[in-house]
């Protein structure tokens, strides 16, 4: 691994980086990329060499909607079991978190993974409902487990969503100028590089789908530069010990079996055509919000704000960084956060402040 750490050929990349003499921005939507960017120091390596990095809609937790963290803690108020990943549980609602309505004595639980919210199902005779929450990269072990007869008392609040779409939707937007994409390497290994491709043909914008480590991401800003010298604009995979160019088949065939894919609101956009994993038909008897339905109907009338304050929605389009949110590490900090950026440790606000500014 720490070959991918090299300080020598490090400081080589960025040198060439300097000499390409280049003015440009690249997005990245990943929080482990985020996580590497500001624990090696790259980012500030790269902005003295012409090269702004800003994170984008790469946090699973961030990304998560008020309405549906009121959904689920609208179902739990209605005497069903929740279960979900433990960020989930500590992003402010409108009306407080799944935490505080734990509090409250609802039956909220913290799971590392949907298999444990099945198990918790077969334990009980009472509703069991796990939110699940994530990009290309965790779907799979969702429709896995869908395709897998779950228990009669299992069912999912589904809040899959896709990342090429949101990648479209920030160059449609058009707030930022974007010279080019560091596409995230988790979800890439399940789908590959062709979902990337029409956004380089659409929009001119060159990709490199780069991995985690310090070395990987200099090189992805490096492959993108030296694209953006040559006019080119393509998808290039400098993570090829892990991606293949067709992704993981098996994992996408079962969320193709299971999912459809239609337009969801994220938090920060309106509506991302698309952009959302919704189960089929033919499952919507592990379909938490057919099954509730009926508890869901006044709530899905209303609309939610953001916290008080809180500029997440400004820090997920890559418009601000978190320290130009004036809450930041003042009002909000992990121990006490207004908003989910500040609660997730893919979020850049919390990984800004754990790694000290
Ligand atoms: S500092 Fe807190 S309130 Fe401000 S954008 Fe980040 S998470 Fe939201």
């Amino acid at each position: 691994m720490f070959r991918y750490r090299d300080r020598k050929v490090a400081k080589r990349i960025v040198e060439r980086l300097k000499e390409l003499n280049l003015e440009i921005r690249i997005m990245h939507v990943c929080g482990t990329h985020q996580d590497t960017l500001v624990r090696f120091g790259l980012s500030d390596m790269l902005k003295k060499v012409g090269v702004e990095i800003r994170q984008g809609p790469g946090c699973p937790v961030c990304v998560t909607t008020p309405m549906e963290i009121e959904e689920a803690i609208t179902l739990a108020k209605k005497g069903r079991t929740i279960a979900t990943f433990g960020d989930m549980l500590l992003v402010p609602g409108e009306n407080g978190s799944l935490f505080d309505a734990k509090a409250t004595g609802c039956d909220i639980r913290t799971v590392y993974s949907i298999g444990e919210g099945i198990e918790i199902a077969k334990k009980m005779d009472k509703d069991v409902i796990f939110m699940a929450i994530g990009f290309e990269t965790t779907a799979p072990t969702t429709a896995s487990t869908i395709l897998n007869n779950p228990p009669k008392n299992f069912s999912v609040l589904t809040c899959h969503r896709a990342i090429p779409p949101a990648m479209e939707a920030l160059l449609k937007i058009g707030e930022l100028k974007i010279d080019g994409f560091i596409d995230p390497g988790h979800v890439s290994t399940i789908i590959g590089t062709k979902p990337y491709e029409f956004i380089s043909e659409a929009y001119k914008v060159p990709q490199v789908i780069a991995g985690f480590e310090p070395l990987d991401l200099l090189m992805g800003v490096y492959m993108i530069a030296g694209q953006i010298k040559n006019g080119e604009a393509k998808v290039e995979n400098e993570y090829k010990r892990v991606v293949k160019e067709e992704g993981n088949k098996k994992a996408l065939a079962m969320v193709d079996e299971v999912f459809c894919q239609d337009d969801v609101s994220w938090r920060g956009f309106s509506h991302i055509p698309k952009s959302g994993f919704f189960l089929k038909e033919e499952f919507e008897r592990y379909d938490a919000r057919k099954q509730f339905e009926d508890d869901l109907d006044e709530l899905h009338k209303k609309e939610f704000k953001e916290p008080e304050g809180c500029r997440c929605g400004e820090v997920l389009r890559g418009i601000i960084y978190s320290d130009e949110c004036p809450l930041f590490g003042r009002v909000c900090t992990p121990d006490h956060p207004v908003g989910p950026c500040m609660v997730s440790r893919e979020g850049s606000c919390n990984i800004l402040l754990r790694y000290g500014i």
